[in-house]
């Protein structure tokens, strides 16, 4: 039988078969939502394959920060693919505009190669930051993700009684990767001078999302950003800022422009493309022309699909957007109005929360504040996190109902959706209360 004719849960069924777990990548299968199917996607809306709409705020993890299917990023894509698909030898004129841009807008960004994941740009950082230094350790952060592989695969959410311990995210790792990994608070600048006072002659690179989102958010103070900064330095240790949700989301600068520090290398993804595969590494001149797309390095750098046409084209276009149009004005606004519509909801039903969020992210933890660092989370009522967002979904709000997820607004938001969100989440909290 024809996909088109099945309902949801006939084709999950049949996905379940084919695909392990049913999907293609992790947390997309949800409690409650398994035989989710999704038919239509666009602006800030999608469709399921028995017919629900939702207004959507997970936002596939942050890349359409115009919206869904935005018809600018279409149509350069649909240029692209009548002018020159992949061939890969030489370069094409698009990716060097895009390099240009990018050289332009991010402050540590002198040089900058592309990628098709984030993740392949963080693991290309790490390498190069080892081949630059001649080091083993790479320093992460409780809370941070920076993608799939090995060396980064461990603390990002950990169960309670695994914070700070090993707790790789994956069996078939290594255990000496692991260990060449250290783990430290977020936001405690004393622990990130002694771990460079113990092992500073050693790290080869330091890699941090400057504002954790992959917990929802913790605002990162100032000092600690700047203690990494100046322990990097006086180390010889390279530097990295992950700004992969943050880097044009945020500011078209990223983090590192919003708090005058600069990182040596940056990873960027997600928002430069609106939703197409793209990654990107840039930083120092000096650390970049390691790279090497010869086999023999020093540090060697290649990929199939890197630099894509297509994925250069939506790229291009949707950073023109970003830099013509009011996009962060506008996602800014809602996500003011959001956060705090929110805090005035919760706080009327008597229900400790504490909402963040930074722009268009936003957050409802149910614990009081403050949220420093990743323990400061551990407080917060999961059950009711998730119960209210599964709640949410009965009013046609869809907000990913997984515990510490952060949620987005976008460029396709509107002041009703905001209303509608508002609304729903009276509903759902007082309901979950009640429960
Ligand atoms: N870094 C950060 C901060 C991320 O949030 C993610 C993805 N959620 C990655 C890296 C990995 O990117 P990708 O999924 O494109 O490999």
């Amino acid at each position: 039988m024809k996909h088109d004719v099945l309902s949801g849960s006939q084709v999950a069924e049949r996905a379940r078969l084919a695909i392990p777990g049913g999907v293609n990548s992790g947390q997309r299968s949800v409690p409650g939502l398994t035989d989710l199917v999704i038919v239509h996607a666009e602006g800030a809306r999608f469709r399921d394959a028995d017919g629900r709409e939702f207004v959507d705020y997970h936002a596939a993890f942050g890349p359409p920060l115009l919206g869904h299917n935005d018809p600018d990023v279409g149509a350069a894509v649909a240029e692209a693919g009548r002018t020159v698909d992949l061939c890969g030898v030489g370069v094409t004129r698009g990716e060097v505009e895009l390099a240009e841009t990018l050289v332009e807008l991010v402050p540590s960004v002198e040089k900058v190669l592309l990628t098709s994941t984030g993740s392949e740009a963080t693991f290309h950082a790490l390498r190069v930051a080892r081949a630059a230094t001649g080091r083993r350790l790479v320093v992460k952060f409780q809370g941070c993700y920076h993608g799939w592989h090995d060396a980064v695969s461990l603390n990002v959410i950990s169960a309670p009684d695994r914070v700070g311990g090993r707790d790789p995210i994956s069996t078939g790792i290594l255990p000496e990767v692991l260990e060449a990994t250290l783990v430290l608070p977020f936001n405690d600048a004393a622990a990130v001078r002694a771990a460079f006072a113990e092992h500073g002659h050693d790290i080869a690179a330091v890699i941090v999302e400057p504002v954790p989102h992959n917990v929802g958010c913790l605002l990162p103070e100032q000092e600690f950003l700047a203690t990494l900064r100046e322990e990097c330095t006086r180390a010889g240790s390279v530097l990295v800022f992950d700004e992969v949700i943050t880097g044009f989301r945020h500011d078209l600068g990223g983090w590192q422009k919003l708090s005058g520090i600069t990182p040596d290398l940056t990873t960027m993804g997600k928002a430069i493309a609106n939703g197409y595969p793209v990654g990107a590494l840039g930083g120092r001149a000096d650390l970049m022309e390691l790279f090497s797309s010869r086999p023999g390095g020093p540090a060697f750098f290649a990929g199939t699909y890197n630099g894509h046409p297509a994925v250069v084209a939506a790229a291009l276009a949707t950073l023109r957007k970003l830099r013509t149009e009011p996009v962060h004005e506008h996602v800014f606004r809602l996500g003011e109005r959001i956060r705090t519509g929110l805090a005035d909801v919760f706080a009327g039903l008597g229900l400790p929360a504490l909402v963040t969020g930074f722009g268009s992210v936003f957050v409802a933890y149910f614990m009081t504040g403050p949220a420093r660092t990743y323990d400061d989370l551990l407080r917060n009522d999961a059950a009711m996190f998730i119960g209210y967002r599964r709640r949410l979904l009965e009013h046609g709000v869809f907000e990913l109902p997984l515990n510490l997820k952060r949620s987005h607004v976008s460029y396709a938001h509107t002041d009703a959706d905001v209303d509608r969100l508002l609304e729903a989440a009276e509903a759902a909290a007082r309901a979950q209360l009640a429960a």
